[in-house]
């Protein structure tokens, strides 16, 4: 037997544990797990000695920015922090411009990714025009997006047309994509409270990043938990699968569990910021940059609580790039920067680092970041494990290797990061997708359109 690579020395995550073997690639896919000792001709090997060898990240959750908003980000800067962060898949995000709403702007994205990807991925549009919801789901998507919101004074980050809050119009998409069987994406939140508390804050000239953090975060999160619940309870009433949007809150997080107890087929994603981002410290300190939101102390220890007991069970990065100059205005015009923040690059090593710290196990992580959101999202058995028969999308992390993030290793265009300076414990080393090297050693040497679509197996 002959193989393209061994993958060799290393301790492997597997779902049924992290065990020593040599992983063997062939014609883009994992084809044996096999001891140190089993003779074979591999083309290539690469000696994983005292390295872990772990699924690639499918991140659900990514604002690529392309097509429209290019000088924060496109495809190809995307996927070069994707490749280097180990993220082998992507999932896009439609408040683009124009917004992916239909099966022609679905297209266009596509044509897109094909061109200038270099890891897989796939694309989730905003379910709005009803007659386009089941042919998009028929083009491949793994699932849709919509978001709970109606911006104050700004028509970014959530452009009109991929938001809906009217419940009604909620269910009634429900009920569509239920048909499809894929699952919708949603970002929860309660504009009417908002505006009321919103309003109160501004009305105080409270126009800053700590007046927005605290708007936000309001009466321990009411704006998200009610929406959380208004979501949860349609979804089961439509049988339709969800997925709840950078979950933060407590009472979201008890939501969810008590949810997933009768039966309803939801999950839920945490941010990179929730754990790992979001102090008071770093809304006073980073400002506009720290931003999204604050989550205060009990519920950050709820986030953690629900990442170990699983119900919060998926890891995406919600990367969402902004310029320095889109941020700098935050600081006395909060309500007129852009929010979010990246976040793609640097994600599953800030997870390997807390599993150095002993806040999580290494199966837990490898279920967050890949094996749950391919499992959950259509692709059980092509993406997030390292099984033979799988794609053969895997990482090699060293971990015990101390290194700091800087604004000078950021692939994105913006060229900052709210990690600045954070010292932490393990670093991804190489990154393969479907066999092919994408990164390697502080090197993104993937090409564009390296990446394909990330599609169900076609049962043979
Ligand atoms: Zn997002």
């Amino acid at each position: 037997m002959s193989v393209d690579l061994r993958i060799a020395g290393g301790r492997v995550a597997t779902p049924a544990g992290t065990v020593d073997a040599d992983v063997l690639v062939h014609d883009g896919l994992i084809v044996g797990l096999v001891g140190r000792d089993v003779a074979l001709d591999a083309v290539r090997t690469i000696d994983a000695s005292g390295k872990l060898v772990l699924p690639g990240m499918v991140d659900v959750h990514v604002h690529t920015r392309e097509p429209g908003y290019e000088h924060k980000d496109d495809i190809l800067t995307t996927t070069r922090q994707a490749a280097a962060g180990g993220v082998t898949t992507i999932f896009g995000m439609p408040n683009l411009a124009p917004p992916t709403i239909d099966v022609e702007t679905l297209r266009d994205v596509f044509e897109r990714y094909e061109s200038s990807s270099i890891v897989d991925w796939n694309h989730n549009p905003a379910p709005t025009k009803f007659d386009d919801i089941v042919p998009m789901g028929e083009m491949g998507i793994r699932a849709y997006k919509i978001y709970m919101v109606v911006d104050t004074g700004r028509t970014y980050p959530h452009p009109a047309g991929t938001g809906i809050h009217d419940h009604g119009h909620l269910l009634q998409i429900m009920d569509r994509i239920a048909t499809t069987g894929l699952r919708f994406i949603v970002h929860p939140h309660d504009q009417s409270l908002m505006d009321y508390i919103e309003g109160e804050i501004l009305a105080r000239g409270e126009n800053t990043p700590q007046g927005y953090a605290t708007a936000y975060a309001a009466r321990e999160g009411v704006i998200w938990d009610t929406a959380v619940d208004v979501v949860l309870r349609l979804a089961e009433a439509a049988g339709c699968p969800v997925h709840i949007a950078h979950i933060q809150t407590r009472r979201s997080i008890e939501a969810v569990r008590r949810a997933k107890e009768r039966g309803v087929d939801v999950t839920c994603e945490v941010n990179h910021w929730a754990p790992f981002l979001s102090t008071w410290n770093d809304v006073e300190t980073l400002g506009p940059y720290a931003l999204s939101y604050w989550v205060p102390d009990d519920n950050r220890a709820a986030v953690w609580e629900g990442m170990r007991d699983g119900t919060i069970d998926i890891a995406s990065s919600d990367h969402a790039p902004h310029t320095r100059e889109e941020k700098e205005i935050g600081w006395t015009e909060m309500w007129s920067a852009h929010t979010g923040t990246p976040g793609i690059q640097y994600y599953y090593e800030l997870m390997l680092d807390a599993v150095n710290k002993g806040q999580l196990s290494l199966d837990r992580v490898v279920e967050m970041v890949a094996e749950v959101p391919a499992a959950k999202f259509g692709l059980a058995g092509v993406k997030g494990t390292l099984t033979v028969g799988a794609d053969a999308d895997i990482v090699i992390a060293d971990m015990a290797e101390e290194w700091t993030i800087t604004d000078d290793d950021v692939l994105s265009k913006i060229g900052w990061t709210p990690y600045n300076g954070r010292t932490i414990s393990a670093r991804i080393e190489r990154t393969i997708v479907r066999g092919t090297e994408v990164y390697a050693d502080g090197t993104v040497i993937g090409l564009p359109g390296t990446g394909k679509i990330a599609a169900a197996r076609p049962q043979s």
